[in-house]
């Protein structure tokens, strides 16, 4: 039973399916998944589809991750029940897949300058016809014997701060908020946990950001408490979700984090209300 509202799929980063996610999400016995593809909704239809063809009893919720720069983080927003045929909505996202191929194209370049053999047609068939993103190049890295973990790879590299990092074009904090409303959906602060300057929390709140991710399997117990308590203290909403990409030892698992049916019944109403 529950809910994981956290899950990506081939469509972006995940390795799994659309299909595929459903079947497991069918196998784990949960009452539902939210599937939030970065920068993506191009894996919502294909999962809908195989319920209804299959008659499957699985409340998929289409959600979206966008990413945004704030302050010199990376800091994510979810958002939830969004129309994902919203003519606006698919403009912008194809905008953000342009950047991420001309920001792949370039830290394969940065890699090649320093001297790395990373190939970019590699780094392509990595992503199975979805978006491609960093975590494709790391596995590159990483089949290439340049690092032993996709972590390694991204501290090593890639990531923030690392030789090979190359800034992609990001959707503004408070436009972000606004993308997924006009598409009537609920934004939600992601893994708050991860977000080394905290007063980032209370802007994304000053802001009006909708919810806050207070379930995540990074989060700490005390942190669960913490954004619980401000989540109720704000009126917040509260998800959580595994931020499931697929098996692997680094990853989590689907259904590692069940939230209880009431939190999608709060969210449910709270669109109600608009
Ligand atoms: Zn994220
Ligand atoms: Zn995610």
């Amino acid at each position: 039973m529950g809910y994981d509202l956290h899950v990506h799929t081939t469509a972006s980063d995940g390795i799994v399916s659309p299909i595929g996610v459903v079947r497991r999400a069918i196998d784990l016995k949960l009452e539902g998944i939210a599937v939030t593809d970065h920068d993506t909704v191009a894996g919502i239809s294909p999962a809908t589809e195989y319920i209804n063809n299959e008659g499957l009893e699985l409340d998929l919720i289409p959600g979206i991750e966008l990413s945004i720069d704030f302050e010199q983080e990376e800091v994510h927003i979810l958002g939830y029940f969004i129309d994902y045929r919203n003519p606006k909505l698919l403009e912008k996202l194809i905008l953000f897949q342009e950047a991420r191929t001309q920001r792949a194209v370039k830290i394969v370049e940065k890699l090649n300058q320093m001297g790395l053999k990373v190939d970019y047609d590699r780094v392509r068939e990595m992503a199975i016809g979805g978006l491609i993103g960093r975590p494709h190049i790391a596995q590159v890295l990483v089949e290439k014997g340049y690092a032993s973990t996709i972590k390694e790879a991204f501290r090593k590299y890639i990531g923030r701060g690392s030789p090979a990092y190359y800034p992609r074009y990001k959707l503004l904090p408070g436009e972000s908020i606004k993308l997924i409303k006009e598409c009537g959906g609920i934004s939600v602060l992601a893994h708050p946990g991860h977000i080394k300057n905290q007063r980032i929390v209370g802007e994304m709140i000053d802001l009006g950001i909708n919810g806050i991710e207070v379930f995540y399997p990074d989060h700490s117990e005390q942190q669960t408490s913490y954004f619980r308590k401000l989540s109720q203290e704000k009126g917040l909403l509260i998800t959580g979700g595994s931020d499931y990409h697929g098996e692997s030892a680094e990853r989590n698992q689907l259904g590692t984090i069940r939230v209880e049916c009431c939190y999608v019944d709060n969210m449910k109403s709270f669109l109600g209300c608009f």
